[in-house]
C-alpha cells in the first residue's frame, strides 16, 4: 500500500513554505531568478527545485481576473512509475522504487540515462538534469525523513493543511471527504489520477487551468503501463 500525498488545493495559499522548505532540507542552492511578470518564482522545476508553488491566473474574455489558481507541483510517485519503466532498460539500478514507501529516487546512477527518454517517459514533466554532472533529480519524499518516521520536510511546513502525507489508505479516504465538501462550494472540483498517483491532488477548477501537466495526458495509450502494453501485445486476436 505504502504513502501517499493529499494535496488540497482550496487550502493552499501560496505561501511558499513548502517550496523554502524543500530547498533547506536538501541543501539546494537558489536559482538566479529574473522578473518574468509573473509571482511565480522560479519560473520552472530545475535540478536544484524539485518544488515548485506554480501560479496561474484566470481572466475572463475581457481580461478580468476571475480566479487566481495556485498548485505545489512536485512528482507524483507514480505507483506503476513510468521513468523507472524507461530506466529499466538502460540500467535498474538507477531509479529505484522503494517498496515500503513507493518512493520512486532518483540515484546517482541516473547521469548515464538517456535524459530526454527519462522526461518524455514521465507524463508529468517532472525529470530535471544537472547540465554539469548529468544528474537527472526530483522529489525524493524526503525518504530519509520518511524512513524515520518523520514527515516530508514541505508537509511539516505547510500552515494550512494543504499538504497531507501517510498511508496511502488514509490520504484517499481524506481526498474522498474532503472532495465531498469542496464540490458544494467547486462543482468542477475533481482528484487527480487518483488510482495512478502517490501524489493526490484536489483541484477546485479544471486541472489544465492549473497547469498544462497538472493531469497525466488525456492520450492514455501514450502511457499504458508495462503491465497493460504486454497484455495488448498479447491479447487475443479477435
Ligand atoms: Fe517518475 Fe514522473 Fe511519475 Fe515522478 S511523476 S514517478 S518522475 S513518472
Ligand atoms: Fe521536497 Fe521532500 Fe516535499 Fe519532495 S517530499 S517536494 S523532496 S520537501
Ligand atoms: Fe500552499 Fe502549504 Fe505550500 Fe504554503 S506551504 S504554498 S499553503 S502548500
Amino acid at each position: 500500500e505504502g504513502k501517499a500525498f493529499f494535496i488540497d488545493l482550496t487550502r493552499c495559499t501560496a505561501c511558499r513554505g513548502c517550496q523554502i522548505a524543500c530547498k533547506e532540507w536538501h541543501k539546494l542552492p537558489a536559482e538566479e531568478t529574473k522578473n518574468w511578470g509573473s509571482h511565480q518564482n522560479p519560473k520552472d522545476l530545475s535540478y536544484i527545485t524539485y518544488k515548485l508553488v506554480r501560479m496561474k491566473e484566470v481572466v475572463d474574455k475581457k481580461g478580468h481576473i476571475q480566479n487566481w489558481l495556485f498548485f505545489p507541483e512536485q512528482c507524483r510517485h507514480c505507483l506503476e512509475p513510468p521513468c523507472k519503466m524507461a530506466a529499466d532498460d538502460y540500467d535498474p539500478e538507477a531509479i529505484i522504487h522503494d517498496p515500503l514507501t513507493g518512493a520512486v529516487i532518483f540515484t546517482e546512477k541516473t547521469k548515464n540515462l538517456p535524459f530526454n527518454e527519462i522526461r518524455e517517459a514521465c507524463p508529468y514533466n517532472i525529470p530535471r538534469q544537472d547540465p554539469k554532472t548529468k544528474i537527472i533529480a526530483k522529489c525524493d519524499m524526503c525518504i530519509d525523513r520518511v524512513q524515520n518516521g518523520l514527515l516530508p520536510i514541505c508537509v511539516k511546513t505547510c500552515p494550512t493543511g494543504a499538504m497531507n502525507f501517510g498511508d496511502r489508505k488514509e490520504m484517499v479516504a481524506l481526498a474522498k471527504k474532503r472532495l465531498a465538501k469542496a464540490k458544494k462550494i467547486y462543482p468542477h472540483a475533481s482528484l487527480g489520477d487518483l488510482g495512478d498517483v502517490r501524489v493526490i491532488y484536489l483541484f477546485q477548477e479544471k486541472p489544465n487551468n492549473y497547469y498544462e501537466f497538472a493531469v497525466a495526458s488525456l492520450d492514455k495509450n501514450k502511457y499504458l503501463s508495462r503491465k497493460e502494453l504486454l497484455a495488448k501485445a498479447f491479447a487475443p486476436l479477435k
